[in-house]
This record gives structure tokens, C-alpha cells and sequence, in this order.
């Protein structure tokens, strides 16, 4: 039926059905949770072979002891995995400790407190905003929000943040400091930023505030789900258009081997680096090398980082195929929200008609399925639209999800006839 065109008493009808079949549900009083994108045991599981692989042997090449102090910008052999991850050279990457959100926090904190490369610091300036494409990730938001720094959103389409709209305000407003972007399978809507979009972003450096700084937050990068798509780099753009300066990349191997214990990579240029290190040194003596030496053996002696990926996809994908194929037998055609097939990374994205992203989770959560909160892929947790729900499909077991999916689907259509009928019942 669509929903449209149905009459009240149709829809009165489908509601006693759905709300029936609701109540059975929540008799059994589930209690599944698909909120954070968190790897599953089994994913976590491949990396394994990371406890003892050094047997005793804590020397890097050249003779670094791992186990003492110092080495601020990281181990030689951690950059390299870095570099190979973000496809930049070595020379342009620290690697850091457990955490790439760690980095970009305190990276936002170098802009802020001291400015990157001799800038005004961030602080300085009346407002200082950042441009916010959206749906987008939660933690970068409330980063800008604990700092008071502003935020705009920016609506993203199939090849990336709104470009025109991006420029427009950029052009308008010299305290827009930065951009958060998640290039790759993007958090939560798996859109891949297009050519265009990249040079678009990679122009911003000529025409925004000399501190303007894109965060170019590379989570995804190796994360395919089947066939392989490429991001345009960010950094040759920005060779081209002699903006190199204006971006701060980030990557980390959280979802790759061990989500808690991996390790994060920052890569800029020299002047950007070493204003990030001016920071960091008064923050750590250095990194957890141990654990570097670690994942930088565990990629040389036990399998490559494609092969490893592969795997991880193997797991993922019939969890992806499982939310896509209850969406699609459940609401295709129906008019009641719209997702995409992603390609890789760790998100479906969701939007119920406008209106109705609360109710569903409302529901959802009365009925034992814990959704991410509406709202939260947006700066200040506030959906103009009240419509986008992130799926992550990665961490319960495939037969919860499937239980979880089939709920999430009856609440997306009773929400959404009940808030059909109440629209009808106002109009009189
Ligand atoms: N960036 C994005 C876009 C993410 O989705 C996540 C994890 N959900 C992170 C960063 C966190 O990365 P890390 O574990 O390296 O801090």
C-alpha cells in the first residue's frame, strides 16, 4: 500500500495490524543494540596473532628499543603503514597512540590554542566555525561543540559535501576554519567523495582564512566491502593548487586489527607537523611503540593488508546484505524512507519520511532494539528534517541483527502511518 494514497480508514486498518504485531513483539523482550560501529568478536578475532608476535624481540630496525621512552612522531615501520594506508610518503606521517580521534582532537586543539603553521590561533578570531557535512559523524561534532567552535551544516549528495554551498559560505565568512571530512564510505551515508568534489575541496586553500584547515578523516580507507573504489588524493590536489597546507589527513587501524588497542596516524605537511608536534610534546614523551612494532610485523610476517581486509569484508558483507534485503523486502516501494547500498565502511544510512527518525527509535528502543539516537549525525544532535537513522550492522551476531532489522523495519512503518493518520486527522 502506499502510504499516500491510502485512506484514513485504510490506515487505520494497517495501524491495529502493525501495532498488533508490535505488541507481540515486545512481549519478548529483546534486548539487541545496533548503535555504535564497532567491530564484531569475529572480525577482532583476525588480528589475534598481534599478542606475542614480538617474542621477546623489541628492537625496531635501527636498533630502537621499543620498550623505552621517546620517538614523539612515531616508529619508522608504523609511519610506513601509515603512509601505505593514506597513500601519502612516510615522511608526511606521525603515528600516534590507540586513537585517530585522539589525534584530530588534539589537532583541533593546535588550531584553536596556537594555530598550524604561524596562523592566527583559531581562539583569536570572533567566531570561528567549521563547515559540517551532514549526515555526518557524532564525534567530530561534539569535538567543535566542547570547544565552542560553531558549526554549519552541509547536506551531502552522491558525490560528496555540497560543493557550491561549501564555497558559498567560505566565501562569505572568514572565520570558517575548517571542514570535517570523511572521504571514503563516509560515516554514516558510505558516499565516496567524486574527482570533482576533491578538487573543489582542494581549491578551498586559495580562497578561505590562511588557518582554514580541511580534516580530511580517511576512517574507511581500506574498508571495502566488495570491489574496490578509489578516492581521488587529496594531497596531489592540493599539490596542484599549492594549497597542500590546508589539509590534515587521518587513518587508523581500529577497524582493522583491534578496535581499542591499534594505532592512529596523522599525515600533513612538514610545517603543519610540526606545529602538531609543538603541541604533543608538552602533552607525551611518545607513542606506545611496542605496539607499533607490533601491527608493523603483524603486516609483514603474518598477511598483508588487502588479505586482511578481505576477510574482514567476508564477515561484513552478509551483515550488510541482511539490513539491505529486510529494507528492501520491507519498505521498497513503499515511500517510507530512502537508504543507499553502500560500498564499504561500516554504516547504512536511513532516512524515514521527514518527521519521523524519533518515533522509530522511540519504538524501537521500547521494543528492545537500540538504535543510534536520531539526531546524532547531526552538529548539536538536532535533524532539521527529523529523519536520518544510522544502521551499523557490524557488531551483533547475523541472527540478532536479522531479529533487530525486522523490528527496525515494523517500526518504520508503524511510525510512519501513525504519523500519516495524524497529519490527515489535522488537516480534519
Ligand atoms: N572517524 C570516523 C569517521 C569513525 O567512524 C570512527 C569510528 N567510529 C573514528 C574516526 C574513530 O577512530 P579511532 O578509533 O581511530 O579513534
Amino acid at each position: 500500500m502506499q502510504i499516500e494514497s491510502a485512506s484514513i480508514s485504510q490506515l487505520a486498518e494497517w495501524e491495529k495490524e502493525l501495532s498488533t504485531h508490535y505488541e507481540r513483539i515486545r512481549q519478548h523482550e529483546l534486548n539487541l543494540d545496533i548503535t555504535r560501529g564497532k567491530p564484531s568478536a569475529e572480525q577482532l578475532n583476525l588480528s589475534d596473532k598481534l599478542d606475542g608476535i614480538l617474542s621477546g624481540d623489541y628492537r625496531a630496525a635501527g636498533g630502537t628499543d621499543t620498550r623505552n621512552y621517546g620517538g614523539l612522531i612515531g616508529l619508522t615501520c608504523a609511519r610506513e603503514l601509515g603512509a601505505d594506508m593514506l597513500q601519502v610518503p612516510t615522511e608526511e606521517v606521525i603515528a600516534g597512540g590507540n586513537s585517530s580521534l585522539t589525534l584530530m582532537y588534539h589537532a583541533v586543539l593546535t588550531g584553536y590554542l596556537f594555530g598550524f603553521a604561524g596562523n592566527t590561533p583559531w581562539r583569536e578570531l570572533k567566531a570561528p566555525k567549521f563547515l559540517c557535512p551532514v549526515p555526518g559523524y557524532d564525534r567530530h561534532f561534539t569535538i567543535c561543540e566542547q570547544l565552542g567552535i560553531g558549526m554549519i551544516n552541509i547536506p551531502v549528495n552522491a558525490q560528496g559535501p555540497d560543493m557550491d554551498l561549501v564555497e558559498k559560505h567560505i566565501r562569505e565568512d572568514n572565520e570558517i576554519i575548517g571542514i570535517w571530512c570523511v572521504p571514503k564510505y563516509s560515516n554514516p551515508t558510505g558516499v565516496t567523495y567524486s574527482e570533482e568534489t576533491v578538487e573543489r575541496l582542494a581549491q578551498l586553500g586559495q580562497i578561505a582564512n590562511p588557518g582554514f584547515r580541511i580534516f580530511w578523516d580517511n576512517a574507511y580507507a581500506v574498508h571495502d566491502l566488495g570491489h574496490y573504489v578509489s578516492l581521488p588524493s587529496i594531497r596531489a590536489a592540493t599539490l596542484e593548487n599549492d594549497t597542500a597546507d590546508s589539509v590534515l589527513q587521518f587513518a587508523s587501524t581500529s577497524k582493522v586489527t583491534h578496535a581499542g588497542s591499534g594505532v592512529a596516524f596523522v599525515s600533513a605537511t612538514g610545517d603543519n607537523l610540526k606545529s602538531l608536534q609543538q603541541q604533543m610534546q608538552a602533552m607525551t614523551i611518545g607513542p606506545d611503540k611496542v605496539n607499533q612494532l607490533r601491527h608493523s610485523r603483524f603486516f609483514t610476517e603474518c598477511t598483508s593488508l588487502k588479505d586482511h581486509m578481505r576477510k574482514h569484508a567476508d564477515i561484513l558483507r552478509p551483515k550488510f546484505d541482511c539490513v539491505l534485503e529486510h529494507l528492501h523486502n520491507g519498505l521498497a516501494g513503499m515511500n517510507l524512507g530512502q537508504w543507499e547500498k553502500p560500498q564499504g565502511g561500516y554504516f547504512v544510512s536511513f532516512n524515514t519520511r521527514p518527521g519521523c527518525a524519533k518515533a522509530v527509535v522511540n519504538l524501537a528502543t521500547e521494543a528492545g532494539v537500540k538504535l543510534t539516537p536520531a539526531g546524532a549525525t547531526f552538529p548539536y544532535g538536532k535533524d532539521p528534517e527529523d529523519s536520518n537513522i544510522r544502521i551499523a550492522p557490524s557488531f551483533p551476531p547475523l541472527e540478532e541483527l536479522d531479529t533487530a532489522m525486522a523490528v527496525f523495519v515494523l517500526c518504520v512503518k508503524l511510525a510512519s502511518v501513525r504519523q500519516r493518520l495524524k497529519h490527515l486527522h489535522q488537516k480534519g
